[in-house]
């Protein structure tokens, strides 16, 4: 497609095949397609691959329209479905490892992520080997003969350390290692990561695709080489998702440029403002210098969004729980990607189980925000009012 990014989002998966003549692709429900002859069930069952109604686990219209309209927006040879964005990271993983493998883990990784590899795969005797977020070249000195995969996911989760996934990627196809990404934080849009040589895509559509907190919903993106065995593994996993959260999916795409444009437009303002309160010790959103690996979001990525994190000078966790008391726009939750504003607070010490080899060792806490649609002024207002109780107690 050669369309710019915005047209792209308005058109694709909208095929009349899809949709039927009306402007999005109807919710289509199904379990059981029926057919009339057995020639037809016979073509059916040839192309259920191929986008072909066969049986409700394979997909109906209102799928294959979102999986195409991601392959495209991913630049992929195809998309799978899952029921949200720790299935897609389970089930791309499961689907390209056996007992025996080593697979390479950056220490950032989304908790579950992390949790999936100490237990599920430690139990199916796969090895899973952890290494720092600004490693670059020297992943290398991990590569073991029984490697198969390397994992990456960039912004990392929490602290938002930025990855050289280009770099790395070269260095584990030279070694003929599978690439996978969760690509969540840039939406699949402002990080291009097949083009980067990531050869699996993945993200929690949860988050910026759907995009109002409503719906949990998983998709990998794979490349020519991998599109197969990721599609039937997943599929013999028995992942499958719900017209209704398909169709949802589908419309979040509609508006997500412009959603992406203002999350970030307000949340830079808020990290800039951020920069200047004197209980703030550094600032880590990757638009900023301040955020390791500044330098390849600059290098990389396409645009920001609302979800960064700031490091308090002092820990002193009554004095935190003031500040997210007070805070009125800003809920506590554990998720992002809508429309709201969201804040979490993470004590230094609980790095302690949440990194192996990259804990950033903070002296204070780290306050992480999902800056949502609301006008920045008004949040500013509330970070103000926040930051005076805070002040308060510490005193
Ligand atoms: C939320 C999230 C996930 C998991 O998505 P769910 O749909 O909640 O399972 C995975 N990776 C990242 C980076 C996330 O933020």
């Amino acid at each position: 497609m050669s369309e710019h990014n915005k047209t792209k989002l308005v058109s694709v998966g909208r095929k009349r095949k899809w949709t039927h003549g009306v402007v999005n692709p109807p919710v289509q429900r199904a379990s059981t397609v029926v057919f009339n002859t057995v020639a037809e069930k016979q073509s059916a069952a040839i192309n259920r691959t191929n986008q072909t109604l066969f049986y409700g686990r394979r997909g109906t219209h209102t799928h294959f329209a979102l999986q195409d309209a991601m392959a495209q927006i991913e630049n992929g040879a195809g998309c799978a479905l899952y029921p949200c964005g720790t299935a897609a990271i389970t089930s791309a993983i499961l689907s390209f490892v056996k007992s025996g493998d080593h697979i390479l883990m950056v220490d950032t990784c989304y908790e579950p992520t992390r949790d999936f590899c100490n237990n599920i795969l430690k139990n199916l005797g796969v090895e899973t080997t952890y290494f720092s977020p600004t490693i670059g070249q020297d992943i290398e000195q991990h590569i073991r003969p029984n490697t198969r995969l390397l994992f990456l996911e960039s912004p990392g989760s929490i602290t938002m350390e930025v990855q050289d996934v280009p770099t790395l990627s070269k260095i584990a196809h030279q070694h003929d290692l599978i690439v996978m990404l969760d690509n969540t934080w840039a939406a699949g849009v402002n990080f291009e990561a097949l083009k980067y040589g990531v050869d699996i895509s993945i993200q929690a559509a949860t988050k910026y695709i759907v995009g109002h907190s409503d719906v949990m919903l998983g998709t990998a993106v794979a490349n020519e080489k991998y599109w197969e065995q990721l599609r039937e593994h997943s599929y013999l996993l028995g992942q499958c998702v719900s017209a209704d959260d398909a169709y949802l999916g589908l419309r979040g795409i509609r508006t997500l440029d412009i959603r992406l444009r203002q999350h970030a437009e307000n949340s830079l303002t808020i990290a800039n403002w951020l920069t200047s309160r004197p209980e703030v010790d550094h600032v880590r959103h990757p638009e900023l210098p301040s955020c390791p690996g500044h330098e390849f979001f600059k290098r990389d990525f396409k645009g920001g969004n609302g979800l960064f994190s700031f490091v308090l000078k002092t820990s002193y966790p009554k004095a935190t729980n003031a500040f997210l008391d007070t805070l009125q726009h800003f809920s506590m939750g554990y998720s992002w990607g809508g429309f709201e504003s969201l804040v979490l607070a993470n004590e230094p010490k609980s790095f302690n189980s949440l990194r192996t080899i990259a804990n950033p060792n903070f002296k204070g806490t780290l306050i992480r925000v999902h800056i949502g649609l609301e006008d920045v002024d008004d949040l500013i207002a509330d970070l103000t009012a926040a930051f005076e109780k805070y002040n308060e107690v510490l005193d």
